[in-house]
């Protein structure tokens, strides 16, 4: 039997995130990364202009992330931590990010992901206000544009409708508002700000559902995959002033926020305000293998630990406190440290943002934005009206595609090319990063179809 290529192989018995046979198309076979960049199998070299998902922090080609993976392999790979077993890898990786993250978070659970991490996450509000007498509780308010993975429940709070209409029905009682959008938000209230406006939002759609029916408000402190949109300064503090008000837990969905993209650890500390749960996944491991979490705060875990044994949090994965993959999470964390990684993103980020700033007098440039090392450059048809190009101009593909040729991977979103490289990116990078948009932006949205 003739042996098949890789991609006949690949197109006969792989299915693919977001599967389609038109993506095979332009597809690219990664087989090496080093630093802030990617080789496919042609040999070919690519500026990783996403960190592979908004995943890779440290940087592609780490032995030492290999090294803890394979101690930690050959000593004791796996063990149940289902409440009674624990290992010693989750133990101090759950000590470790007491030490981290927000002050009133000091419990943890972890998740193989992101999208295992909403679903604890809303769970576990749901689980807050029954073991509080609130059994009716239960609903779940996000934002559109807001991304927190694709399993049912998750899907159901991703305010995406494209992820949704060959899966319906949604998990009922998710319930979206407006994305705090500085480019696109139109404020209805002239007496506050565009941010207090937004965040008002919230309030009216708890008023309107009834707050003795919400459980829990999740969102991310910059949407991602949304196309990266980061809200004004005084959003968050509204939005945790509502939720006080109305009982209402604050998730906050670090998945991509979370270990240095913005510039700081975890994304809310710019906005001085804490969730009552954060999760987090991708930039623990910078993606060597599958983690993800959720830390509650005193207050919740006080709730939890205190209900009776039949009430217990009856939550479980296989794959909870994994022994290796809290290995190389701990590793992980320890390379951001002693590497001052998020200190660098903060810095690079004053960089980032003025190439990206650079491109806003460019034609098509409709709005540039950036946190850190994340940001977007949106693109539209008409700067004065904000309009976006038909959809059968079909400017994202292309615009993938143009890029990649030059030698730039990333996703396009909404038509906004999202960038979140690596944080060991260097200033040179983030200037070919920039260069190769400005020369392919003209050069794709010029051309009509
Ligand atoms: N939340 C956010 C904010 C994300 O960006 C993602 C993934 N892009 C998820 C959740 C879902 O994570 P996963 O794909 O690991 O399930």
């Amino acid at each position: 039997m003739m042996k098949l290529t890789p991609l006949d192989a690949d197109r006969k018995h792989l299915l693919h995130p977001l599967h389609h046979p038109v993506a095979y198309k332009n597809l690219r076979i990664w087989v090496e990364g080093r630093g802030a960049t990617i080789k496919d199998a042609d040999g070919r070299e690519y500026l990783d202009g996403l960190a592979g998902l908004w995943n890779v922090n440290v940087g592609h080609g780490r032995r030492e992330l290999a090294d803890a993976a394979s101690a930690q392999m050959s000593t004791l790979a796996y063990a149940s931590s289902y409440a009674g077993s624990t290992n010693l890898r989750a133990i101090e990786l759950a000590e470790r990010m007491s030490g981290l993250a927000y002050p009133q978070i000091n419990a943890f659970y972890f998740t193989s992901g992101g999208a295992e991490a909403t679903d604890t996450s809303i769970k576990t509000s749901r689980f807050y206000w029954k073991a509080l007498g609130k059994p009716d509780k239960v609903k779940v308010i996000s934002r559109l544009r807001g991304y927190h993975g694709l399993t049912l429940a998750a899907m159901s709070a991703t305010g995406l409708p494209a992820f949704w209409p060959m899966f319906e029905p949604r998990v009922p009682g998710f319930v979206h508002i407006d994305a705090p959008d500085p480019y696109r938000f139109v404020n209805p209230d002239p007496a506050v700000s565009l941010g207090v406006a937004a965040a008002n939002q919230l309030e009216a759609a708890i008023l309107r559902e009834g707050a003795d029916t919400v459980a829990a408000f999740i969102a991310e402190p910059v949407q991602g995959a949304g196309g990266v949109i980061v809200p004004p300064p005084d959003y968050f503090p509204r939005i945790r002033e509502i939720c006080d008000k109305y009982e209402v837990l604050f998730i906050s969905d670090e998945v991509i926020t979370g270990f240095g993209r913005t510039g700081r650890w975890f994304g809310l500390e710019h906005y001085g305000v804490e969730p009552d749960i954060m999760q987090f996944a991708k930039g623990i491991t910078s993606g060597y293998v599958p983690l993800g979490g959720v830390g509650i705060s005193d207050r919740v875990r006080e709730v939890v630990e205190n209900v009776p044994l039949q009430k217990r949090w009856m939550h479980a994965y296989t794959y909870s406190g994994h022994p290796t993959c809290c290995a190389v999470a701990l590793r992980n964390i320890r390379i951001l440290e002693d590497e001052r990684l998020v200190e660098r993103a903060a810095a690079l980020g004053t960089h980032f943002r003025k190439r990206l700033d650079g491109l806003l007098s460019q034609e098509g440039v409709g709005h540039v934005r950036s946190q850190g090392l994340i940001g977007a450059v949106e693109i539209v048809a008409d700067k004065s009206t904000k309009a976006l190009h038909p959809p059968e101009a079909q400017i994202a593909q292309r615009l993938t595609d143009a890029l990649l040729d030059h030698g730039l991977y990333t996703r396009v979103a909404l038509d906004c090319i999202c960038l979140a490289p690596p944080l060991v990116v260097t200033e040179e990078q983030i200037d070919r990063i920039v260069a190769i948009i400005a020369e392919v932006v003209p050069a794709v949205c010029g051309v009509r179809l």
